[in-house]
């Protein structure tokens, strides 16, 4: 069987856990999360990098330093994760869905400005298979009516646009370590602060509404409760698995890309022939290869080619049932404009198992497998 997606470990996670135990500090903040900190704040020239205990999390105290108010609106795609919107709901804020470019599945930034009204504070840009939204557009649109931007980038690790990195352009970026995503440490995440005004903030909230981060700074000489907080500090276990990752970034990276690269120029006489369209990666941007994903022409011929894989040992996937359907989305949310992509491109969108380590023996499989099913 080829899974869809295999966590990624180096080798060198169990080692950094011993030592986390041996220190004798398993709780957070101690020497790995530091590490992991700064190690981002250094290579993607972050401002602010605090590890939390899940993307989801890091989404919720995004959205909770926004500051929002009850009926505040906040503009994202329908074509995204339901974390990115749960956050937001949190906050107390009211959904208003875009839709989507078909050639990246990010929110379409030629529709946002429609979308605004005297009710919105923030616009959410989630950027989808590591692929950057068109940052500079949606900044300018945020500058001029006065939004705070949130970049979910959980997906987004080491990918950039025009040279910065992703997570790092807006007021807020949120990044998942989840076991799916390219870096792992099983559940977490972390908040990237780039707005300086809410840094501090941001530390209170994250140390349950206490100022003792300040305090192990020696900036007070004693910590106590400051404002409202939650508890969103990983384990030093968990950190300690994603510093063995993050040491070896480049390498998982390019992994990755070799894959993406190896499927891309197998699929490209299929897309000439108008059988399956490929990803888009727009100039200026520099993608980390979180995905790869064919469009077939319909639902079914999608559903058939699951089918089809499945039979042959191979886990191919679909991927978001757009929100503003769902249940949830109903009650939270309103799509604002026509919903002309977000539905009828992710009916069609399938994800091939791609993850560091996936053999080239495997990636073949799946080649001809696919082209097989186009009788290619
Ligand atoms: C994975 C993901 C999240 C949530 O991250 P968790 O670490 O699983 O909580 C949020 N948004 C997007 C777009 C994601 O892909």
């Amino acid at each position: 069987m080829i899974p869809f997606n295999v966590p990624p470990c180096t080798g060198d996670e169990l080692g950094y856990m011993q030592q986390a135990i041996a220190s004798r500090k398993i709780c957070g903040d101690g020497q790995f999360t530091k590490k992991c900190n700064a190690w981002m704040e250094e290579r993607f020239r972050a401002r602010k990098v605090l590890l939390t205990t899940s993307g989801s999390t890091a989404l919720d105290m995004a959205a909770l330093l926004c500051g929002l108010a009850a009926g505040d609106e906040v503009i994202l795609p329908s074509y995204t994760f339901s974390s990115t919107a749960n956050a937001f709901v949190l906050a107390g804020a009211k959904l208003v869905f875009v839709d989507v470019r078909p050639d990246t599945m990010n929110i379409d930034e030629t529709k946002i400005e429609a979308a605004i009204t005297d009710r919105t504070r923030v616009i959410c840009a989630m950027h989808y298979a590591g692929v950057a939204c068109e940052m500079d557009a949606i900044m300018d649109i945020a500058r001029r009516h006065g939004l705070l931007v949130v970049e979910d980038a959980a997906q987004g690790v080491m990918s950039s646009y025009k040279g910065k990195a992703l997570g790092t352009i807006g007021d807020f970026g949120c990044y998942s370590f989840h076991e799916t995503k390219n870096y792992s440490m099983g559940e977490g995440g972390a908040l990237v602060v780039n707005n300086e005004k809410y840094i501090e903030k941001a530390e209170i909230l994250r140390e349950k509404g206490t100022d003792r981060a300040k305090f192990f700074r020696g900036q007070v000489d004693k910590y106590t409760w400051v404002d409202f907080g939650d508890s969103y500090l990983p384990s030093e276990l968990n950190a300690a698995y994603l510093w063995a990752q993050l040491l070896k970034a480049d390498e998982i990276n390019n992994d990755r890309l070799a894959s993406w690269n190896e499927y891309n120029e197998a699929f490209r006489p299929l897309a000439d022939k108008g059988l399956v369209q490929l990803p888009v990666i727009p100039a200026g941007c520099v993608h980390n290869a979180h995905m790869f994903y064919l469009k077939t022409r319909s639902l079914a011929e999608r559903t058939e080619l699951i089918r089809f894989l499945k039979e042959r040992d191979i886990l191919a996937v679909f991927h978001y049932v757009p929100l503003h359907s769902a249940p949830a989305g109903l009650k939270f949310g309103r799509f604002a404009g026509e919903d002309v992509y977000t539905t009828a491109e992710s009916d069609k969108l399938l994800r091939l198992p791609l993850y560091y380590g996936l053999t080239a023996e495997d990636r073949q499989a799946v080649i001809q497998a696919v082209k097989a099913f186009y009788g290619c």
